[in-house]
């Protein structure tokens, strides 16, 4: 039986890494257990990861984000790459992406291992159009070497381009965008110029006993993922989904853990059916999103038109976000842009676990809320998604420490401060808007049948729309 976590977990096993993993979701580890048996849910865990702190990727789980980070030709050095990861766990990834295509990527790559809290993700395809000089020059035993030697240097997942087969390739001829995914387009060019099937597609079970191995997880790359809202959906990536959900349970035969990627570019009304697909093809494996961006027209804010289609991606069941940056289509980020990418995509995972009532996850936006209203600013800046961010901002019209206990800030000025002007309406006591109840007579007021009794959370003592339905309200308004 391989020594992977979920071999382990499929015999009973409740291993350090699930119970880490437990106590860091806050969930029982015999859940955890279940949902790593049954392929729901990840632990990538290179047994040679010696830095790793465990973590979990699954619809069940809270929802993670992937920075990429990596040389590229023109730029390389090893204090710089790691000054990168440095970079990427500060602002709050889960996962990295060693994505190096420049000088030194072995030194790199173990330098990452060896310092990474989080578990490092590559694609080995990279390296081995590095070796071979041209992509049509790679061979199966090249292919091979790569992986099982980055597997050796405790790369927790790999992106394996497996499920782009040469008789998809015909499928893609009328794109507007063609093949976008690195790792696919070096796919393409190799099977139509050698006229062969897939080299990782033809490898698949070698690479899956090398991953049971060492227990690397699959990330089974979608390389014809959409490049453009004109190209979502089309027959290609999804003729591409179906083989991948062949692998995966493939994989799953091997005792070898797998995430599926998906795209991309999709416009916002065919998100969640993207989400419903994978899951469906791929039997619940968690699904790893790129954005999807929703619209193809702001260069320079893709990780706006991303975060978007990523926070409907993570509402509707994708258990991790890689992140795109400002820079995306544009150059290689910086880090400020790796800064501003994350930020965005925290923004969306958090709000998609809002939205699927992930246990706990709420509270966090309940305590920067009454921070807020209690003008408690240092408090608020503590909690705040980016609290350098949202300091600087504030200070930069309000800098003096009497501001931070100010009951306003610049925006709407002393005067204006809605939140002031409540609180001094407000009964001091009970902090009710009581006194309207024995000067006004509100039940013959021309708005009485449409200005129901107060059913702000403010009064508890009335029942919500849930608990009463919208009859017995409108029965209320008209007892009282
Ligand atoms: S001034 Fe406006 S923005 Fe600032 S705290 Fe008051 S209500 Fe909020």
């Amino acid at each position: 039986m391989a020594n992977t976590q979920i071999a382990a977990a499929r015999s009973g096993e409740i291993t350090t890494e699930i119970e880490r993993v437990a106590e860091r979701e806050n969930r029982d580890p015999e859940f955890v257990r279940e949902q790593v048996a049954e392929g729901q849910a990840v632990i990538p865990a290179n047994r040679n990861h010696d830095a790793l702190d465990p973590m979990i990727i699954g619809r069940e789980f809270s929802t993670k984000v992937n920075a990429n980070i990596g040389n590229s030709e023109t730029t390389s050095d090893l204090e710089t790459e790691l000054e990168k990861l440095h970079t990427a766990v500060h602002y709050g990834a889960d996962t990295v992406m060693d994505l190096g295509t420049g000088s030194d990527l072995d030194e790199i790559r173990e330098a990452h291992v060896e310092h990474s809290p989080i578990p490092i993700g590559t694609v080995p395809l990279y390296e081995a159009v590095k070796r071979a000089e041209s992509p049509e020059e790679i061979t199966t035993e090249l292919l091979l070497a790569v992986i099982e030697k980055q597997a050796e240097q405790g790369v927790d997942y790999m992106t394996i381009h497996a499920g782009i087969l040469a008789e998809h390739l015909p499928l893609t001829d009328g794109r507007k965008t063609g093949i976008v995914s690195r790792g696919g387009s070096i796919m393409a060019q190799w099977m139509e110029e050698r006229g062969e099937q897939n080299p990782l597609f033809r490898v698949y079970d070698d690479i899956c006993e090398i991953f049971a191995e060492h227990d690397v997880t699959f990330s089974l790359g979608d390389s014809l993922r959409p490049g453009s809202l004109a190209d979502a959906c089309d027959e290609a990536q999804y003729a591409e989904l179906d083989t991948l959900g062949e692998l995966t349970r493939i994989a799953w035969d091997h005792d070898v853990q797998v995430m599926v990627e998906g795209p991309g570019h999709v416009p916002m009304h065919r998100v969640a059916e993207n989400i419903a697909r994978q899951q469906d093809v791929c039997d619940g494996a968690p699904f790893y999103v790129l954005g999807p961006l929703v619209t193809d027209i702001a260069p320079g804010y893709d990780h706006i038109t991303s975060a978007i289609g990523a926070a409907m991606a993570a509402q509707a069941g994708a258990a991790m976000l890689c992140y795109v940056t400002p820079k995306e289509h544009l150059g290689l980020p910086e880090e400020e842009d790796v800064r501003d990418g994350l930020a965005a995509y925290r923004i969306a995972a958090h709000s998609g676990d809002v939205a699927n009532g992930l246990p706990g996850a709420r509270d966090w936006d309940d305590a920067l809320s009454e921070a807020r209203y209690d003008f408690d600013w240092r408090e608020q800046f503590r909690l705040a998604l980016d609290p350098d961010r949202a300091r600087d901002y504030h200070d930069q019209t309000l800098p003096g420490d009497n501001y931070k206990e100010a009951r306003f800030c610049s925006m709407c000025g002393v005067d204006f401060c809605s939140m002031r002007i409540d609180q001094d309406a407000r009964d001091v006591e009970d902090g009710e808007m009581s006194e309207l109840e024995t000067t006004t007579d509100l039940e013959s007021s021309p708005a009485a049948e449409v200005n129901l009794p107060p059913v702000g959370t403010h009064d508890s003592s009335v029942p919500s729309k849930d608990e009463t339905g919208e009859d017995a309200l409108v029965e209320r308004a008209g007892d009282d």
